[in-house]
C-alpha cells in the first residue's frame, strides 16, 4: 500500500515525504488531527518508506518522492502493525495469560519489526505509562538491527505525568538513528516542552462529500441513499467507511433505541426484555453488546447536537424526526447520565458480568431518576 493509496491531506503527506527525501525528518514529530484522519496509517507508511529495501525507482508515473514497495521484508513486517486493534488485543490476551506478579510488570507494546516500536495507551486506564517509556529508552539508543531508521510510534497523547517527563528526557537527547512519532487528537494534551521539541504536522478530517464519492466508487453494494449516512457514521474515517456494515449497525441501533426509550420511561419493561434477552454471554454476545453500546452512544451524541441547535452535525440522518422528538423529551443532564451509564455497562461487560442484567439495570436506573 504505497503513498498514493493514502487518501486526503496531500500537502501534509508531501511535506513529510520531502523532509524524508532531504534527510531532514525530525527526530520527533507530532501528527495531529481528528480520529480517522489516518495519523497511524501515515506513521506506519513513513516507517516503511524510510526502511524499504526495494523502493520504487523515480520515473514516469511516479512523483519522485520517497515511497515504498510494500512487499520487502522490512515493509511486510512493519505493515503487520497496521491492524492496530488486532495487535493490541493479542498483546492484552498474552498479558492476561501471565502469572499475576508478571502481569503487573508487563506493559503493552507492539513490535512486528525489531526496530519499529508501537506504543498504545496501556489498559485499563488507557494512558501511556512510565514502564512503556522505560522500554523505549532502553530500545532507542540501540543501533537499529535491520532498519536504516528506527521508529517509535506513540498512538495516543494521553501520558501519565511521570511517563511524559521520562519521554521529555529522551527528546532532549534523541539518538541520530531514530524518529519518535506522537499521534495526537488534541495536541494540548502534550506538555508544552514536548511540543516545542517536535515538528508538528497537521491532518484534517476527510470531508464527508469526499468519503461519499469514494463509497460510490468502491462500494457498489450500497444504495445511493446509504452513502451519505455511512459517510457521517464513519466520522471522517475512510477505512471505517469502506468496511462499514450498515445492516449490522441498523440492527444494533434499533435495539439501542428500545433501550434508550425505556430509559426515558417511554416504553414498558416487556419491550426491553425482548431485546435484552437476545444478548447472551460469550464472545458473540460481547460483540453484539459492543455494537449496541456504540449505537446508543451515537444516538446520545446526536441528541446533544440537536439540543445544542447544531442539527447539521447529526450523524443518524435517516432518523432526524425521531431524534428531534426524543431531544425535546430529555435534558442535558439526562443525556450525560445516560452516557455515563453506558460506560458503566461497558466496563461491567469487560469484567464479565451478565450482559442482559447490566443493560436492564442501566435502563431501570435512568428511568427512575
Ligand atoms: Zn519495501
Amino acid at each position: 500500500m504505497p503513498f498514493r493509496d493514502f487518501l486526503g491531506n496531500e500537502p501534509t503527506v508531501r511535506h513529510l515525504r520531502e523532509s524524508l527525501a532531504a534527510g531532514r525528518l525530525p527526530h520527533s514529530l507530532i501528527l495531529a488531527g481528528p480520529r480517522g484522519a489516518g495519523k497511524y496509517t501515515l506513521a506506519i507508511m513513513l516507517a516503511q518508506a524510510a526502511n524499504c529495501l526495494a523502493p520504487p525507482t523515480p520515473g514516469p508515473g511516479t512523483d519522485g518522492l520517497p515511497d515504498f514497495c510494500g512487499v520487502c521484508s522490512n515493509c511486510t513486517r512493519i505493515g503487520q502493525a497496521l491492524d492496530l486493534d488486532t495487535r493490541v488485543d493479542e498483546a492484552i490476551a498474552a498479558r492476561e495469560d501471565l502469572r499475576d506478579v508478571d502481569k503487573r510488570e508487563t506493559r503493552i507494546l507492539i513490535q512486528t519489526h525489531p526496530d519499529v516500536l508501537v506504543i498504545p495507551p496501556d489498559p485499563p486506564q488507557l494512558l501511556i505509562k512510565i514502564g512503556q517509556v522505560r522500554i523505549l529508552t532502553r530500545e532507542i539508543y540501540r543501533v537499529p538491527a535491520e532498519a536504516r531508521r528506527a521508529f517509535s510510534i506513540f498512538t495516543s497523547a494521553a501520558f501519565m505525568k511521570e511517563a511524559a517527563n521520562a519521554l521529555l528526557k529522551v527528546l532532549e537527547e534523541p539518538p541520530d538513528h531514530a524518529t519518535i512519532v506522537l499521534l495526537a487528537e488534541n495536541i494540548g494534551e502534550l506538555l508544552p516542552t514536548i511540543r516545542s521539541r517536535a515538528g508538528i504536522f497537521r491532518l484534517g478530517a476527510i470531508p464527508t462529500e469526499q468519503i461519499e464519492k469514494l463509497l460510490g466508487e468502491r462500494r457498489r453494494d450500497l444504495k445511493p441513499a446509504e452513502r451519505p449516512l455511512i459517510a457521517r457514521l464513519a466520522e471522517g474515517a475512510i477505512g471505517r467507511a469502506l468496511s462499514f456494515d450498515l445492516s449490522a449497525y441498523l440492527a444494533a441501533r434499533a435495539d439501542a433505541l428500545v433501550l434508550l426509550r425505556n430509559a426515558m420511561g417511554q416504553s414498558d419493561a416487556s419491550d426491553l426484555f425482548k431485546v435484552t434477552e437476545t444478548y447472551r454471554a460469550g464472545a458473540e454476545g460481547q460483540e453484539k453488546t459492543e455494537g449496541l453500546l456504540r449505537a446508543a452512544a451515537s444516538i446520545l451524541e446526536d441528541l446533544l447536537l440537536l439540543k445544542s441547535e447544531t442539527p447539521q452535525l447529526v450523524r443518524n440522518i435517516d432518523l432526524q424526526r425521531e431524534l428531534a422528538s426524543m431531544a425535546t423529551a430529555v435534558t442535558f443532564d439526562w443525556i450525560e447520565a445516560a452516557a455515563r451509564g453506558l460506560r458503566q455497562v461497558e466496563s461491567g461487560m469487560r469484567r464479565n458480568l451478565l450482559r442482559s442484567l447490566t443493560l436492564d439495570s442501566f435502563a431501570a436506573q435512568l428511568s427512575s431518576s
